[in-house]
């Protein structure tokens, strides 16, 4: 478990930091990509995506009991000796699992009996690197789950496990950059990760998926890729009027 609060632990702090930069400072001085929401953080807003964070990072943490305990009672195994086209084949599953497993999860938690269990994560109305593990407990634990049913269905090479949580909070951090990284491509594309899910807190629902768009396809709730044009033009355009009346308020008298 201490092992677990240190992987997670440092997983959070190292991609979160790492996104920070690329997308704050790297990639804007290098001329590619764009920001996404335009409008400034909340106040407090990442003292507080840090705080729930830490919460999730002792959940996970502690979690690590349950696949431990799934291993002593015999009812999962770790693949013995698995060859590298094994591990691959096994991440592919894991990370198709994976964003079935966050469309449910998600789906469930805008419903209105567990909604409140998904608010905190949805106070970053403009998200950030950091809002990856923003969750409160019972999210985190529903979400720190994903490895338990594969594992006692299949017995998968332990490094296709410890992957899950690296490509998910990579992707995780992607999805809350603000930044959309290849704006050629089209919205549907996996590479618009990121521009989806900025709709989602945007938006407050729709787009329930999390790296790939085949949950949202297949259950139609996808968002339109122009569902927040009027809520962002509404703020640029107030944005230019304050701008405006600042300037001219410093204008010297004629
Ligand atoms: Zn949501
Ligand atoms: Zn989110």
């Amino acid at each position: 478990m201490a092992w677990g609060l240190l992987f997670f632990g440092s997983l959070y702090l190292g991609f979160g930091a790492a996104m920070w930069f690329v997308t704050r400072k790297l990639l804007p001085a290098l001329g590619i990509g764009r920001v996404l929401d335009p409008r400034p953080v909340r106040a407090g807003q990442l003292r507080e995506e840090l705080t729930q964070s830490g919460v999730s990072v002792l959940i996970f943490g502690l979690g690590m009991v349950f696949p431990w305990g799934l291993l002593q009672l015999g009812w999962a195994k770790f693949a013995v000796d698995p060859s590298g086209w094994r591990i691959a084949a096994e991440i592919v599953v894991l990370a198709i699992w994976n964003d079935v497993h966050f469309w449910i999860n998600h789906r469930l938690l805008h419903t209105r009996p567990l909604r409140r269990f998904h608010g905190p994560h949805h106070r970053s109305m403009v998200c950030t690197p950091f809002s990856t593990y923003s969750f409160h407990p019972i999210e985190a634990a529903m979400l720190g789950n994903v490895i338990l049913p594969p594992m006692v269905v299949h017995d998968f090479s332990f490094w296709a496990l410890a992957s899950v949580p690296v490509f998910s909070l990579f992707f995780n951090a992607i999805g809350h950059a603000n930044y959309d990284f290849f704006t050629r491509v089209s919205y549907s594309h996996w590479f618009a990760a990121s521009r989806r899910h900025h709709l989602h807190h945007a938006c407050h629902s729709g787009n329930y998926g999390f790296q790939f768009t085949f949950m949202d396809r297949l259950f139609g709730t996808r968002l339109a890729g122009d569902a927040a044009d009027v809520q962002l033009a509404t703020f640029r355009a107030r944005q230019q009027r304050m701008d405006t009346a600042a300037a001219s308020s410093h204008a010297p008298l004629a």
